[in-house]
């Protein structure tokens, strides 16, 4: 939105008190997306707040070409020590795009690195999101998101996702399945020719494209086997799934494999500060540490020592008050309570998701899986009926067979409670009774 348009103004967040959100008015919101996925400590902590300003009554900022800093060296160990196996130095960027470019351009220089210019290619996901700039748009398979900036964008080649509610064939099992697409990545490369593909990125659960899609079991494992056997490095997008989202810190820890070079961004500062990273494996750190010596990159604020220190102070919140215990136990109340409330809904086709990372799919027709007419623009008219509730869930419309479709998102904050999971589902229900009735279809 831009700011000061001609479009309606949204309420102003006057103040924030853990899951609830205030508007100038007084009404509360109750926070069931941690607006994109992001605040997952809720609003207001305390911890987090004191961090901040111990930090800027030190220093705010100082310039990463002249300076680092405690917040950004201890938030650095801090995510090494937590990371997935083979990860070995951290790269701080502002936020989850700026962390799909830097990815992108690690990526290239490595192969520059150790003698390999041709490698130039990148394969990526349908209905994938790794952000808005032009080199993470062009990654990203959102049809709708791209298709303005098309002549902009740079060279990418898109696979199948993993998304078995609409994909898997009759009679196949879920470890064939996951096979299937993840051979797809084989077949790209070979086309591709393996000596000119650089890296492949994918987002391990799917967020903001289609809400919440898991892979199978058995998937990424065929994908970093393929990965490895063709040398193309893997690429892991956890800026949305990352940082205890779906119970646990890496969303990958749950697929046993690790990647190459891995993003995160939102959970990672809790929506404190403007904060991402990118986890870089001891491959790709030490060809460019022993080449030119230094990753050709940069951004004024990556490192910001606030940012770092906010940082700093959530991920220790999640560990010390064992939050991640609460990610997985809410997040298996919120997934029963969606089913039991709205499993036989007529218009909710799927309900999926892991730990605190939920998604609700909408259809026209339950029994052949059609999506609404885009025109119709349900995603929005459920977020503006549920707003108006009093409940911010996150809408969106992935791109179904090129045809929007519509998800909504839920990724509360890791502090909720049961009594909360269920005002949450109680409210989108009676919001979707709101918008299928004002469509005369309930
Ligand atoms: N990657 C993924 C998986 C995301 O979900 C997002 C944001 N929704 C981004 C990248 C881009 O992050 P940002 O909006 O912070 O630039």
């Amino acid at each position: 939105m831009l700011h000061r348009s001609s479009v309606a103004t949204p309420p102003r967040a006057i103040r924030g008190e853990g899951i609830y959100i205030f508007d100038e008015n007084g009404k509360s919101y109750l926070d069931a997306c941690g607006g994109a996925a992001v605040s997952c400590l809720g609003h207001s902590d305390a911890d987090v707040r004191a961090a901040m300003h111990a930090q800027i009554d030190q220093i705010a900022y100082a310039h990463s070409g002249f300076f680092s800093s405690d917040a950004m060296e201890e938030l650095a160990d801090d995510l090494i020590a937590h990371a997935p196996d083979g990860m070995d130095k951290v790269y701080f960027v502002s936020g989850g795009s700026e962390a799909t470019e830097a990815a992108l351009k690690m990526a290239r220089q490595y192969y520059l690195e150790i003698g390999q210019p041709d490698r130039k290619y990148v394969i990526a996901r349908r209905q994938s999101y790794h952000g808005n700039t032009l080199g993470a748009l062009s990654v990203g398979g959102n049809m709708w998101r791209r298709q303005q900036f098309e002549p902009l964008l740079i060279t990418a080649t898109h696979i199948a996702p993993v998304y078995q509610y609409r994909d898997q064939r009759d009679g196949e099992t879920e470890a064939e399945y996951g096979l299937r697409v993840a051979n797809e990545l084989e077949t790209a490369i070979l086309e591709l020719g393996a000596q000119n593909v650089a890296a492949f990125v994918a987002e391990p659960v799917v967020g903001a494209t289609s809400g919440a899609v898991a892979p199978v079991p058995g998937y990424f494992k065929r994908v970093r086997e393929i990965c490895d056997q063709y040398g193309v490095l893997l690429i892991l997008d956890e800026v949305m799934c990352g940082m205890g989202r779906t119970g646990t810190l890496h969303a990958i820890e749950q697929e046993g494999i690790s990647g190459d070079i891995q993003t995160i961004a939102k959970g990672l500062g809790a929506g404190y500060q403007p904060i991402g990273a990118v986890l870089v494996s001891k491959k790709i750190n030490d060809a460019i540490a022993n080449g030119s010596g230094f990753f050709q990159h940069g951004h004024t604020y990556q490192g910001h020592a606030t940012a770092c220190a906010a940082a700093l102070a959530t991920q220790r919140a999640i560990r010390e008050r064992d939050l991640l215990s609460n990610v997985v136990k809410q997040g298996e109340n919120l997934a029963d309570g969606l089913r039991a409330k709205l499993g036989q809904h007529p218009f909710v086709g799927d309900i999926r998701g892991r730990g605190l990372f939920r998604g609700v799919e909408l259809v026209a027709n339950r029994e052949i899986k059609d999506p609404f007419d885009p025109n119709m623009n349900i995603n929005a008219k459920i977020k503006k009926a549920a707003f108006a509730r009093g409940l911010m869930a996150y809408p969106m419309g992935g791109t179904i067979d090129g045809v929007r479709g519509d998800h909504v998102l839920f990724a509360p904050a890791f502090i909720v409670t049961e009594d909360d999971v269920a005002k949450i589902v109680d409210l989108f229900a009676a919001a979707l009774d709101d918008v299928f009735v004002a469509e005369g279809l309930a």
